[in-house]
């Protein structure tokens, strides 16, 4: 049995929201698991200001990156100690970043978007690595980067299916992996993106490709609403539903 997991933003929003699926994950850990991850919180607006402070020259670049800084410090101080090897590889990314601002935006602007915007998963799923493998949940950390390539239409990259399908077989067969979602690369070896909300897209890729028993979309809710639960405090949960009527329900 394998099975393809993926969580949001929103189930990774917070120290006490990574606990709760790290303690959801490890409940599977006799299963072959592959874990995608999407950007913490709202990382992925964050960074999206950031990339547009730096092409606009603005001067803004350094305090939108410093709130994305802020946000992921507090996380790693309420989930690892001081001396763990993960603050230098969060620091890392983010030094990648301003070495983007040490030089004017050259290139187009989706180039660089990709460039930026795919850190907030980067910084995610290493985090989310690190986390799962102190807590016991002994996992391999896959660079998306080395398994789904794509053309160079950057936010909004075409997948190469023949390489990609390969490519997944040969990097993801360890017991337990856990890699972004959104992300792909091109032939010459530049970030892309898949277009916002891509994660789920990532999922259903690795699924496919290998032939996994079940994909997972994990949500921060019971189930299926008449309403988001964050807006109505009055939302009720369906038992159950026809396709008819979700995708009615979806559609309005
Ligand atoms: N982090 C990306 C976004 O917010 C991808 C995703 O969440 O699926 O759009
Ligand atoms: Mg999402």
């Amino acid at each position: 049995m394998l099975k393809v997991f993926k969580f949001g933003g929103a189930s990774i929003k917070d120290v006490e929201s990574i606990k709760n699926i790290g303690n959801l994950i490890q409940k599977f850990s006799d299963e072959r698991l592959v874990i995608v991850f999407s950007a913490m919180g709202k990382v992925t607006n964050m960074l999206e200001e950031v990339v547009d402070s730096y092409t606009l020259q603005n001067g803004k670049e350094v305090v939108s990156l410093d709130k994305v800084k802020a946000f992921h410090n507090t996380i790693i101080k309420g989930l690892f100690d001081k001396e763990e090897l993960i603050f230098d590889e969060i620091n890392n990314l983010f030094v990648e970043i301003e070495w983007m601002f040490e030089e004017i935006p050259h290139q187009g602007y989706a180039y660089n978007y990709d460039q930026i915007v795919s850190i907030g998963e980067f910084l995610s799923t290493k985090i989310m690595s690190s986390y799962l493998n102190k807590i016991g949940f002994k996992n391999t950390w896959v660079d998306a980067r080395d398994v789904i390539k794509t053309d160079n239409t950057y936010r909004n990259a075409k997948i190469d299916w023949d390489k990609t399908t390969s490519l997944i077989n040969k990097h993801l067969n360890h017991q337990h992996c856990i890699t972004q979602g959104f992300i792909g690369c091109t032939s010459e070896n530049f970030t892309t993106t898949l277009g916002r909300e891509g994660s789920d897209f990532t999922a259903a890729i690795l699924a496919y490709s290998l032939d996994a028993d079940e994909v997972v979309i994990w949500k921060d809710v019971p189930g299926m609403m008449n309403a988001d639960p964050k807006y109505f405090s009055e939302a009720e949960l369906f038992s159950d539903i026809s396709f008819d009527e979700a995708i009615e329900l979806a559609f309005f």
